[in-house]
């Protein structure tokens, strides 16, 4: 693969836009630390731009009828089919995806939520339409927000876009999507098989950092639903900005999922889902399993069951055959050491893996024992190949512990008990709780989070519902 640096151009109202500003913001290869393109940082006069450009396209778009939007939407998803090893080679170089996985695991995920958009345009219905009081006739009419801002992380920058894009097209919105500043190539390469697809400035896409791209797009008053994927700590600050306009928030933001392995759970299978569910895209996903709490009696045989995986997880250049890449940036790189590091100072004990190639960012998939429930590495998010280990005296402190933290995306429950798995999933305060599996998702169900993890759902009609707002219309008769 060459490694000439490409000077990328952001996309609006259907064409290659320069941007206002000089600046150009690097974008790195992490399985070797190289730049391998360049994109426009933006500017407030970016944001000015892409915000006229959307609100002059929405009037028009919000006309299409739903079978027409369906429509562009398969058309959509067919052309990221047709284009496998393009966005495969940016996915791998951009963001360390192995690049057989992102192909059988990611791609055929990304169309598949777009041909869900795509059926759920053609169903969104009002609830109601009826005499509610005698001589009138009432309406339900849901109608498109208006200009959306889709604000997306780096960890699975096609599919996070796809989340973002798919529903608020579907219900009749123009977006414009800002991806993150060290994964933009992606979002570009979609713009780019979009851009026959729908009409000029409905779908838009701008680069650069938080602030003043992602600020600006909150701030603006011609932006009616900012959508961001990210930290809790930045769905604060846009939530807070958000109110200046009081404009619509849609909040996908970070998880602390707990693995609850009760002393009757199959030992084969809770290790096989622990090996996806902790280390799948090197452990930067939102719903990882990643502190597992075990039983008085299985924990022995799980910590050497674990112990051995972390050891056997094939991790190195992601153009190769390996289940784990590197991790996004020399930054995620030194915020995951430093979480292990400290977790060890304080008399953690860690077991971890090997793999990488002396050059980017990698850090191996890691065990962590001998932590409290209050630890840092327990309560808060290290987004990385890190699982820390628990061990529970009974069901109750299994619920409480998985409870006690201030995230709330997602939980698993391992045991083959019904009962008990029916008890804790009801207990359990988190918007996904599976059981006897972890992290597999599906276009017709919802994703999003309980407590700081964020509200409103992507995945689903809810999603759909969710860019939307209702309309009474009553008529007298
Ligand atoms: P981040 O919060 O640093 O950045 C997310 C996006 O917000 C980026 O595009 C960034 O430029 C932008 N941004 C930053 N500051 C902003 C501001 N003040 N106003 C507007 N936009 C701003 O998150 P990240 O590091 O890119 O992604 C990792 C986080 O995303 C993790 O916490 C992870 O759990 C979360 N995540 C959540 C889900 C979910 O579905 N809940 C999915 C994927 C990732």
């Amino acid at each position: 693969m060459a490694t000439t640096v490409q000077r990328q151009r952001m996309f609006v109202g259907g064409d290659w836009y320069e941007g206002s500003g000089e600046g150009a913001q690097p974008v790195v290869n992490p399985a070797t630390g190289e730049v391998i393109a360049e994109v426009p940082k933006g500017t407030q006069a970016d944001v000015d731009h892409a915000v006229a450009i959307a609100r002059k396209a929405q009037p028009e778009w919000a006309e299409t009828t739903p079978r027409e939007r369906s429509e562009m939407l398969l058309k959509l998803a067919d052309a990221l089919l047709a284009h496998p090893d393009e966005l495969a080679d940016i996915e791998s170089r951009n963001v360390g995806k192995p690049r057989a996985l992102f192909l059988s695991e990611e791609l055929p995920v990304c169309a598949d939520n777009l041909r869900f958009f795509a059926g759920a345009a053609r169903l969104l219905e009002g609830r109601a339409a009826g005499e509610y009081m005698r001589g009138f006739t009432s309406m339900i009419r849901r109608e498109p927000v208006g200009v959306v801002a889709s604000i997306a992380p780096w960890n699975y920058p096609l599919m996070m876009a796809v989340w973002k894009i798919g529903p608020a097209l579907a219900a009749g919105n123009t977006v414009i999507l800002k991806p993150s500043e060290w994964t933009p190539l992606s979002a570009l390469e979609m713009a780019r098989l979009a851009a026959d697809i729908f009409p000029p400035g409905v779908l838009n896409v701008i680069t650069g950092d938080g602030e003043p791209v992602g600020a600006g797009l909150v701030r603006h008053p011609g932006v009616a639903m900012v959508s961001l994927t990210g930290d809790v700590a930045t769905g604060k600050e846009v939530a807070k900005a958000a109110s200046q306009t009081l404009k619509r928030v849609h909040l996908e933001l970070g998880g602390k999922a707990p693995v609850l392995v009760f002393d009757d759970a199959d030992l084969e299978a809770v290790n096989a889902g622990i090996r996806v569910g902790a280390f799948f895209n090197s452990g930067q996903d939102c719903t990882a399993a990643t502190r597992i709490l075990a039983g008085p009696r299985i924990y022995d045989d799980l910590m050497s069951e674990l112990a051995a995986t972390v050891k056997d997880v094939k991790v190195g250049d992601p153009s190769q055959d390996v289940e784990m890449g590197p991790v996004v940036a020399r930054e995620q790189l030194e915020r995951i050491t430093g979480f292990v590091d400290r977790a060890r100072a304080s008399g953690a004990a860690v077991v971890a893996g090997t793999g990488g190639n002396g050059r980017g960012f990698f850090y191996p998939p890691s065990l962590v024992s001998e932590v409290k429930q209050d630890s840092e590495i327990v309560q808060r998010e290290v987004f990385g190949p890190v699982v820390t280990v628990q061990r529970f005296k009974d069901d109750e402190e299994a619920i409480a512990w998985a409870n006690g933290v201030d995230y709330g995306l997602a939980a698993s429950v391992w045991t083959s008990d019904v009962k008990r798995a029916l008890n804790a999933a009801r207990r359990l305060q988190f918007g996904t709780v599976w059981i006897n599996t972890h992290i597999p998702l599906v276009s017709e169900m919802p994703h999003g989070g309980y407590k700081q993890s964020g509200y409103g759902k992507d995945l689903s009609i809810y999603a759909v519902e969710d860019y939307t707002q209702i309309k009474h219309v009553m008529a007298a008769l």
